[in-house]
């Protein structure tokens, strides 16, 4: 028998039971029907955060803005990171502008920020961009 994980819907934000072993697998949300672990970095708001943050995998936030030249710099090398990390890390975008009271909540103070979380508690914070190798060398180092 392998592990069930509670992972929260990429799109739905709606919480999914998956065995460990098939995490790998593209699995769909029970209720919307969407892969509940895209490859591609998903949106975060104030309405999804709380949600988005619980379950049983790692969170890693990329707050950005469109008016953030090295924010849209930086989008392609997260992009790359949320499809090496599929099924170990997920990866979600929060639009510091469109979210600013949430944003202030969370105390960003520059951008981008990349915040990392893990059972619904923030373990670690980044400012500004990082290479990919680099990103995934600070993830690995806190557990990824
Ligand atoms: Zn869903």
């Amino acid at each position: 028998m392998s592990e069930n994980l509670l992972v929260p819907c990429a799109q739905c934000a709606s919480l999914n039971r998956i065995p460990r072993d098939r995490l790998g697998q593209t699995p769909r949300c029970g209720h919307c029907k969407a892969e509940v672990l895209g490859e591609r970095p998903f949106e975060l708001n104030t309405g999804n955060f709380a949600r988005q943050c619980k379950g049983d995998l790692p969170l890693l936030v990329d707050v950005w803005a469109d008016w953030c030249g090295p924010c849209k710099a930086f989008a392609p090398t997260f992009a790359q990171a949320a499809a090496q990390l599929r099924g170990r890390c997920r990866l979600g975008k929060l639009d510091s502008e469109a979210n600013r009271e949430l944003a202030g909540r969370l105390g960003i103070r520059s951008i981008p920020s990349l915040i990392l979380y893990r059972d619904g508690r923030e373990v670690a914070r980044q400012s500004g961009a990082l290479p990919l190798h680099p990103l995934l060398a600070w993830l690995n180092g806190q557990g990824i």
